[in-house]
């Protein structure tokens, strides 16, 4: 007898387990879904293999073998190696397999999708000529045996009635077929640039050196992209398929602009955006070989290649290629992983790599290529505004004078203006105006956030509340101001200020709707406004030649977080900010706001001086133990309860306490999420392997002693708060 042994998910159930269903007489393989009985339910599970055993065999089971029910699907949706990688991340990341098909199957084609997922479309194709058609027929047949098929609704509207009678004649007939993915139309091709010589050396040193990564460190408006056109172009030559992931969707439509301009419409694209069928539809595409060049965001990552030559990482260093719930992995280790199986070349890229990436290419790990010079020859200049001082000066704490002059100057030239304004949440925080400091949570040593209505200061880390202190407890001063506003309340005083600029604002608010993004940019580009103004999703990797200035609001928001890597993820910010300037033929500016100018994230980001940024940073990490000279894993117990949340927790910590080797630090209560109440265990040692073996010990000491809490494992979490 064929006996089936099957992944399935259940809510209550943990255990990375198959479970065995007999399919005589059926046409079942690993990696198709099946519909089995479970319990007194019927539900949706993966094969992970099918084996033949022996009618003796059988009768020695100790349980009756039931049957499956049916099979979803024609072929395996897995192939080997993606099957192969579902196994080595539900080791690495400590999740059931199970979760690890769902996270790489497009949502139409995971196991606990029963979806059809093929949306049929009505044809009609030519079939024969017969005897005795008025000529009228004659002349629509002819047609049609000149077209052969055609989508019925169009067959309709162009031959009417006509062409009615020729289907009831036999003369053409009616069929279904899987919609295809609409590729989306060709790009007027683009200029093709003639490499200068930094680029010439980049593309060289990935194709004819040995390694099998390389960093591409280049500044920006370096010339990146045309490096991974030309990167990619040859290797299309080889006949390798290509994967150029970025991080967001905000940075799709450009560089898919430049791939299509290059490739024309052999190019699929995946990103959060597109719905389930669209995101099916371009997964068949490169499934059945239809198209060898994807671009997409982080999830394309699983894209099933069967023949890769290349992967690009643009903007390697972006947070968002981590994902942070369900299986927590980062692209980049996927990225290797496959690159590594297929042979294929992984290039990171990045104006401001990750600390973790230029340390390892540091030591030879990873091949270093660097591309100091910008296509232009030119650096935008950058200016500090210390705002305590324009503060005092009664300049607008929104906007220093300095800032508001050079959006004039540009608003008169004609130019165009980037304004940027990074800040998580839109309440105000309490800052001294005499000395500058921020009032801090005494708990997390977070800003806390004023909080108008109840005319308190509230952490939103811990829930700590606070009454506003009546003096500054560093100078002793009460000038307190409450400082911090959205980006529309921006977008009224910059209106105000200018009547006559057209200003596009782009945050989360004004672009969940379809295609705005692409929209925005567009019109942008066509100099449909003089003013784009928003959230970080601005700052980085757009291409506008007209752009000269760049403006940055509140420079050091990011240094008044908590978090280890603050430091690093505002140096990022304002590097990358300051790339959208000037990168056509006028020089461009960058005006920087800031309260605390000094500090060496700030510093360096203005003197486009990444080298003194990594050393002076790497200092800090080393000293404060901090990766990348160490590995951090988090251990999250979360529940309604707090005490069940404590009490998963505490076991955890009794395990760990007595390993050597690991600082345990915590428990710490985090923030609640969506109310719940989470508990955190960090584990921080020198051995990455040694964190997931110790993980993966709590881990099953939590399902054996049956913890009511839920417990996440992020093996190197991104933010700590
Ligand atoms: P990066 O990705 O490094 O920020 P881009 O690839 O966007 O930089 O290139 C910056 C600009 O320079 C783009 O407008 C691009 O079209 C142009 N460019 C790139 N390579 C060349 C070249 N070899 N000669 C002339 N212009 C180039
Ligand atoms: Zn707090
Ligand atoms: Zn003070």
């Amino acid at each position: 007898m064929k006996l089936a042994h099957v992944f399935i998910e259940h809510s209550t159930m943990h255990l990375d387990r198959t479970f065995s269903y007999g399919c005589d007489g059926f046409a079942v393989y690993r990696g198709m879904r099946v519909v089995v009985p479970f319990g007194a339910k019927e539900i949706v599970g993966f094969v992970e293999r099918v084996e033949e055993i022996s009618a003796q065999e059988a009768a020695a089971y100790d349980f009756e073998i039931k049957r499956i029910i049916r099979v979803l699907d024609e072929e395996p949706l897995l192939n080997e190696e993606l099957f192969e990688l579902a196994n080595m991340m539900a080791k690495r990341y400590i999740v059931p397999r199970i979760a690890c098909f769902q996270c790489i199957l497009p949502a139409k084609l995971k196991p606990r999708s029963t979806a059809k997922c093929r949306k049929l479309e009505t044809w009609v194709r030519y079939e024969k000529d017969i005897a005795s058609l008025t000529k009228k027929q004659q002349v629509v047949l002819e047609a049609m045996k000149e077209a052969k098929e055609m989508l019925r609704t169009t067959y309709y509207q162009m031959y009417k009635s006509v062409g009615k009678k020729l289907i009831s004649l036999g003369c053409v007939t009616v069929f279904e077929r899987e919609a295809q993915a609409v590729l989306g139309c060709e790009e007027p091709s683009g200029p093709v640039f003639d490499l200068n010589a930094q680029q010439q050396h980049a593309v060289d040193a990935v194709l004819h050196h040995s390694a099998m990564v390389t960093l591409l460190h280049g500044v920006t408006g370096s010339g990146k992209t045309e490096v991974f056109l030309h990167l990619a172009k040859a290797m299309r030559e080889r006949d390798k398929q290509v994967l150029i992931l970025v991080p967001e969707i905000s940075l799709t439509p450009q560089m898919i602009a430049r791939v299509k301009q290059r490739f024309g419409a052999q190019v699929a694209i995946y990103h959060s955006a597109l719905n389930e069928q669209e995101k099916y539809e371009q997964y068949q595409l490169v499934k059945k070989h239809q198209v060898d060049i994807v671009v997409g965001t982080r999830s394309a990552v699983f894209m099933p290649f069967d023949h890769l030559g290349l992967i690009v990482m643009d903007e390697e260093h972006d947070t968002s290629y981590k994902q942070d719930r369900g299986v927590r992995y980062h692209c980049r280790d996927i990225a290797l992983q496959r690159a590594k199986i297929h042979q294929a070349k992984l290039v990171l890229a990045s104006a401001t790599p990750s600390l973790e990436s230029y340390a390892r290419a540091h030591k030879g790990i990873y091949q270093l290529v660097e591309m100091p010079k910008r296509i232009n020859e030119q650096f935008p200049q950058v200016k500090l505004v210390e705002m305590r001082e324009a503060v005092k000066k009664k300049e607008s704490y929104l906007m220093s004078n300095a800032l508001l002059d050079a959006i004039y100057t540009r608003l008169q030239r004609k130019e165009q203006v980037i304004l940027l304004l990074n800040r998580r949440g839109y309440t105000p925080i309490l800052r001294c105006m005499e000395c500058g400091y921020v009032q801090m949570c005494p708990n997390c040593e977070t800003a806390m956030s004023y909080h108008k209505e109840e005319g308190v200061l509230k952490c939103h880390i811990c829930d700590s509340v606070m009454p506003v202190p009546t003096h500054c407890p560093s100078c002793h001063s009460a000038a307190w101001r409450y400082m911090g506003m959205g980006t529309q309340k921006l977008e009224e005083f910059i209106q105000i200020k200018f009547p006559q600029a057209k200003i596009i604002r782009m945050d989360a608010d004004t672009t969940h709707k379809k295609h705005a993004h692409e929209n925005y940019l567009r019109d942008f580009g066509k100099h449909k406004a003089d003013i784009l103004l928003g959230t970080q999703m601005i700052a980085k990797g757009l291409d506008f030649e007209n752009v000269t200035l760049v403006g940055i609001l509140n420079g050091d928001a990011l240094l008044n977080r908590s978090d280890y890597r603050s430091a690093e993820l505002c140096y990022d910010l304002l590097e990358q900010a300051c790339g959208r300037s000037g990168r056509g033929e006028k020089q461009g500016e960058v005006i920087i706001q800031a309260y605390d100018t000094k500090h060496y994230a700030i510093q360096c980001a203005a003197h486009h001086d990444y080298k003194t940024f990594f050393k002076n940073e790497m200092n800090y990490r080393h000293l404060a133990g901090y990766p990348p000279y160490t590995y951090l894993t988090s251990l999250t117990f979360s529940h309604k309860q707090e005490e069940l949340a404590y009490q998963g927790a505490q076991l955890a910590f009794s395990l760990l306490k007595a390993k050597s080797e690991v600082r345990v630090l915590g428990p710490t209560a985090l923030h609640k999420l969506r109310g719940e109440c989470r508990i955190r265990i960090l584990l921080k040692g020198k051995q990455e392997e040694l964190l997931t073996v110790y993980a993966k010990d709590v881990y099953e000491q939590h399902l054996y002693k049956k913890q009511k809490a839920r417990l996440d494992i992020d093996l190197s979490p991104l933010y700590l708060d």
